[in-house]
């Protein structure tokens, strides 16, 4: 089964919550993992079952990149807030590389997550 993770830091929240409401019908049809808060947020507001990792800052980030080291995931979307600094920045980082030594599929916005969600589909 397609698995996918969701990720959004607080101000991207919002955004990811609309998204997955867009596309809700698709997202169903898929195993989705997320960080602690963000799946939180995602099975308050949508009817999606969400498997939720700790918290981003707890860990949750390094938790899902072990999940692509091990070849467990089909895409990544993850809607980063370039505006501010995040404390856990160096595990942000490490899931994004090992995003790319497992060339697994990475979304950091909207328009590529549009993309990414459509490349699942076929
Ligand atoms: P959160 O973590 O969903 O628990 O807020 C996301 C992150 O900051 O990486």
């Amino acid at each position: 089964m397609t698995r996918v993770a969701l990720i959004a830091h607080d101000e991207k929240k919002p955004d990811l919550l609309e998204f997955a409401r867009a596309h809700e019908a698709q997202l169903r049809a898929y195993d989705l993992i997320a960080t602690g808060t963000t799946g939180k947020r995602l099975m308050e507001g949508t009817d999606l079952e969400v498997e939720r990792k700790e918290s981003g800052p707890l860990g949750g980030d390094l938790m899902i990149g072990s999940e692509i080291a091990e070849g467990k995931l089909d895409g990544v979307v993850f809607l980063r807030d370039p505006l501010r600094a995040q404390p856990h920045e160096p595990d942000i980082s490490a899931l994004l590389r090992i995003c790319d030594v497992h060339d697994t599929a990475l979304a950091t916005n909207l328009a590529s997550a549009e993309f990414l969600i459509e490349g699942l589909a076929e």
